[in-house]
């Protein structure tokens, strides 16, 4: 009956073969990790620091950071929390972080490159974070977001263990670091690849414009080709790659996202079910062929078509 579906436990993310495939979730605001457990998120699989400060004209301080991410973290006991730190610039502006105009803000200085030009914030961040980390018991990774070189990639891997951060991992939404997975993923702990970025940089259209909508589209197989690659690159070294953009929120997508090396997957809490339900539908193998079904495609339209087919048949 739907009150005893509703009663019955909600169990954690995997796949038809008992491949774990972990379900994380995207917030913005520690006041929402109660109604994601409630949903079944499993951890965070994407904390956006910014939404704490998009209203703020001055940097947050470490005290008021401090008592943000501790509530955040204690709410979590034992479990996964993966922060981003701070993505100002483009759709995200932080007047504190972004204060020059630029015709292009998706292609400026956004991200860890408006970090690294202010390296204060950026040390307070970390600083705030370790000490949150030090006063609960969550297992806090960190993350960095629009890390487009490997040198960027050592920059902040190595500045996050100056602050005992254990984890320290980035996200991957620049193509070039996609196409270098194998190269960042040395230095790295994991990756976390933002759908929405890549999907946007790949195409070469502006995610908030609407006359180039038709553009972001995460089933474009030029998206999947460089999740290909960091799934692969991801398998080689033995690290985590997840996937915390829109696109893990499509239940056949995600499927894709798993057969393509996803080893996990954080949405919007409300999202979890569908995925849960759908995941346990295909076991590892079905997934990867449904992903290479999509692969093997022109467009967007074809990819899912065929992912729908390959999906369809194998159950
Ligand atoms: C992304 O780009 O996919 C992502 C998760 O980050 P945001 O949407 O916050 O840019
Ligand atoms: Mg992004």
């Amino acid at each position: 009956s739907r009150a005893a579906a509703a009663d019955a436990p909600i169990t954690p993310g995997a796949l038809a073969d008992g491949t774990a495939v972990p379900l994380l979730a995207n917030l913005g605001k520690p006041g929402a990790a109660a109604e994601a457990v409630g949903l079944g998120a499993e951890g965070v699989g994407l904390f956006r620091t910014e939404f704490l400060f998009l209203s703020s004209s001055q940097a947050p301080t470490v005290a008021e950071q401090k008592a943000a991410y501790t509530e955040l973290l204690a709410a979590f006991p034992g479990k996964k929390v993966v922060v981003r730190v701070l993505d100002a610039g483009a759709d995200k502006p932080l007047p504190f972080l972004n204060d020059a105009h630029e015709e292009n803000p998706a292609l400026g200085l956004r991200g860890i490159r408006a970090l690294r030009a202010s390296e204060d914030i950026l040390r307070e961040q970390l600083t705030a974070l370790a000490e949150a980390d030090a006063a609960t018991s969550a297992d806090l990774w960190v993350m960095a977001p629009m890390i487009g070189t490997v040198e960027e990639t050592r920059y902040f891997t190595a500045l996050a263990r100056e602050y005992g951060i254990k984890t320290a991992g980035v996200m991957v939404e620049v193509p070039s670091s996609a196409l270098l997975a194998d190269r960042v993923l040395a230095h790295a702990d994991f990756a976390s690849i933002g759908t929405n970025d890549l999907t946007q940089y790949t195409m070469a259209a502006d995610r908030l414009l609407g006359s180039v909508a038709a553009f972001q589209d995460p089933w474009h197989p030029a998206v999947l080709r460089l999740v290909r690659e960091v799934g692969a690159a991801g398998q080689a070294r033995g690290k985590p790659v997840g996937i915390c953009g829109e696109a893990a929120a499509d239940p056949l997508l995600a499927v894709v996202l798993v057969g393509l090396g996803a080893t996990s997957l954080s949405m919007a809490p409300t999202a979890l079910a569908d995925v849960r339900a759908t995941l346990l539908q295909h076991s590892l193998d079905d997934a990867r062929r449904i992903a290479d079904a999509a692969l093997a495609t022109d467009d967007p339209e074809q990819a899912r078509r065929a992912a729908h087919a390959a999906a369809t048949r194998e159950k």
